[in-house]
């Protein structure tokens, strides 16, 4: 099933409400003394953002752990071997320039008039093997939620909460990697989006086959039963996020035409 057929639409709305308080960082270290010395992402109007592909990354690896403990039937690469669904997709589209570069050579050769239009139509068709050799080859969470060389089936937007928001200042001690005790003068402060703070979610799932939908209901289950962490400084317990008034709307092969007001949908020769 690839992404030039549409098969079905997930929609998934919701709330997110942080359990905890929360803290995913601007990245930047603040050199202003009267600043906290890691600020909380926000827009320009002051809404806290916890982005898409931060919780998606955490749900990911979560996936991953569950599945390379090794339950039958499902499979799970290790993103930093050789042999990872990224290693190979790379081969195959090596392969797929190869191919590009022996037809150009035929098309220059032929003097037809019509050589061009054959050329990207058999491109095409090459292409299209290429993304399927891809998806074949790839573990059931890279073809969930795609790495660098595949388009995943699953989608988190951005998550704003509704209004601006009042964070609060935390204090931390830095310690030490090696001891295991607080560093001298490690002393920084962060700033946290206080518990009880929400957010809107949208998930959309695409073209979903039946082991990825129920991949999706376990994503869903693990955040619906709070047992998702976003954000930094989780090991001081921060960042548990709980997903609740959950809507689904489901566009598929049946239903678009009514949905998109087209009329009824021819019946099937089958
Ligand atoms: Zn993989």
């Amino acid at each position: 099933m690839l992404f030039n057929e549409f098969h079905s639409r997930i929609r998934v709305e919701g709330k997110i409400t942080a359990m905890k308080p929360i803290h995913i960082g601007t990245g930047e270290d603040s050199t202003n003394p009267a600043q906290v010395d890691a600020a909380v992402l926000k827009d320009s109007e002051g809404r806290a953002i916890i982005p898409g592909s931060s919780l998606k990354g955490v749900l990911r690896s979560r996936i991953e752990g569950i599945l390379s403990s090794g339950i039958d039937g499902w499979r799970s690469c290790n993103i930093l071997s050789k042999d990872s669904c990224t290693q190979q997709a790379a081969q195959i589209k090596e392969a797929f320039k190869e191919k590009e570069k022996v037809l150009k050579n035929q098309k220059t050769k032929v003097d037809e008039r019509d050589a061009d239009r054959k050329f990207r139509r058999l491109l095409q068709e090459e292409y299209i093997e290429c993304c399927k050799e891809i998806y074949e080859n790839s573990c059931d969470v890279c073809r969930m939620f795609g790495n660098g060389k595949l388009a995943g089936r699953v989608s988190i937007c951005d998550m704003y909460t509704k209004d601006k928001i009042n964070t609060e200042r935390r204090d931390g001690v830095g310690i030490n990697r090696d001891s295991g005790t607080a560093q001298r003068g490690a002393k920084y402060s962060f700033e946290i989006v206080p518990a009880g703070t929400e957010f809107d979610f949208l998930m959309i799932a695409e073209n979903l086959d039946e082991k990825q939908k129920m991949l999706l209901e376990i994503i869903l289950q693990m955040l619906k039963e709070e047992d998702i962490s976003v954000g930094g400084i989780i090991s001081r317990g921060l960042g548990q996020i709980k997903l609740s008034a959950i809507t689904r709307t489901e566009i598929n092969r049946d239903n678009i035409a009514d949905h998109y007001g087209l009329g009824k949908k021819e019946a099937s020769n089958v």
